[in-house]
């Protein structure tokens, strides 16, 4: 494992390209993907060793393999975080967030607007186990003050979240974690850390789907956690060696060559973005755009100076209508006069992706749950992709101007 040794100080942009292991003795310029369940040993001695000392050598893919250890060592490097544990999904990760943090008696406070799955992990799965959740506005930190118990082990957010792009303080709730004693994790898919690093603003352990931008081309599955060496290697890693929510090979390949293009992505992503924003803003059949990036947002400041300055690449709006059975009607127009954009509800991805999340991600809701969540039948959800922003806005054209 011979390779040049990187120097200090490395921006962001140069280690999501840089950050790796060592080329193994071929010299490959690209980083190789082995594809191996298993490691062959030198001797039984070293074997031993390796097996009770997991850093110091590759045994068995469920612990490590050496192409998931880049992906780990770039993003950690560009979340600033010391380390990083590749998952099989999201998921995964909040699920070993979870198994790592909490135990039967411990209380989780986490946002209410959290991606639905999260929802259901912490408050039905983690439930059976004894971990009890309260779930809370948002943007209202009284609100999640006033959550805190005793037991209160874990707070958890999304920022900015689904479809309707609230922001949340970040360092508001990491200083709230740590008076009381408890920890603070920031799931990132959106903003990704091209745009925002939770551990700089105080969060010790930021989540990723790696499904998401990270990979941004809608290719694989996969997950991450960010945070200390010590949490990582002494915490989370002997649980996806036991529990075996690891990350393959391959798909850790497809995501670590993401990366590399993550930055120049997230930019022209959340330019295109803004522009749609804007162009929906001065439509006449819109009724209220949802984006952090236009001055129209209620946490717009915030969103501002967390994000750097940039609104992320999700943009959702409300179309006009009389009642729910017009509004979902003309919302329904709207995406079915698209002929560029996807009907899809994945988002992160080069291609522009429509979607009704009354009927789709928040489906499962009552009409009444959906209310109060504010995710009207007239909401329409855009993930913003690399396509030329004026085709995305013809393509909204074909639907609105027909309203
Ligand atoms: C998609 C998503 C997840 C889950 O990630 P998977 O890779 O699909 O398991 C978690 N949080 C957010 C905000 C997401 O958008």
């Amino acid at each position: 494992m011979k390779g040049k040794t990187l120097p200090q100080g490395l921006r962001r942009e140069t280690l999501a390209v840089r950050a790796a292991l060592p080329p193994s003795q071929w010299g490959e310029n690209s980083e190789a993907l082995y594809l191996t369940s298993g490691f062959v040993q030198p001797d039984a001695e070293t074997s031993a060793h390796r097996f009770a000392n997991p850093q110091e050598g590759y045994t068995y893919a469920r612990t490590s393999n050496p192409t998931v250890t880049s992906f780990e060592l770039r993003l950690a490097a560009m979340e600033g975080t010391e380390a990083a544990i590749g998952t099989a999904t999201g998921m995964a990760a909040i699920l070993l967030l979870g198994m790592g943090t909490l135990k039967a008696g411990d209380h989780v406070v986490c946002s209410r607007s959290v991606f639905g799955s999260t929802m259901n992990l912490f408050a039905k799965e983690f439930g059976k186990f004894g971990v009890e959740s309260t779930f809370v506005s948002q943007t209202d930190l009284q609100e999640w003050r006033a959550a805190l118990k005793p037991h209160t082990k874990l707070l958890f957010a999304e920022t900015p979240t689904n479809p309707l792009t609230d922001v949340c303080d970040i360092a508001a709730l990491a200083d709230l974690a740590h008076n009381a004693g408890a920890l603070l994790a920031v799931d990132n898919c959106f903003c990704s850390p091209a745009l925002q690093r939770p551990t700089e603003l105080g969060a010790d352990f930021v989540i990723h789907s790696g499904t998401k931008y990270l990979d941004g081309q809608g290719r694989v599955m996969a997950g991450a956690l960010c945070g200390s060496a010590r949490w990582i290697n002494d915490v989370f890693a002997p649980i996806v060696r036991t529990a075996g929510m690891t990350l393959a090979p391959f798909n850790a390949w497809v995501v670590l060559k993401g990366l590399e293009t993550l930055d120049i992505r997230m930019k022209q992503q959340c330019a295109n973005a803004l522009q749609v924003a804007r162009f929906l803003e001065s439509h006449p059949a819109v009724t209220r755009v949802y984006y952090p990036g236009l001055e129209s947002h209620p946490q717009h400041a915030l969103a501002m100076r967390q994000q750097s300055g940039l609104g992320g690449a999700v943009v959702s709006f409300d179309v006009k209508g009389a009642d729910p059975a017009s509004l979902r009607r003309n919302a329904f127009k709207v995406i079915d006069s698209a002929q560029v954009m996807s009907i899809a509800t994945n988002l992160g991805d080069t291609k522009s992706i429509v979607s009704h999340s009354a009927t789709t991600s928040h489906g499962r809701l009552t009409e009444d749950q959906r209310q109060a969540a504010g995710i009207g039948q007239g909401l329409v959800r855009l993930a913003v992709g690399l396509e030329h922003p004026l085709d995305i806005q013809d393509d909204l054209s074909r639907g609105l101007d027909a309203l």
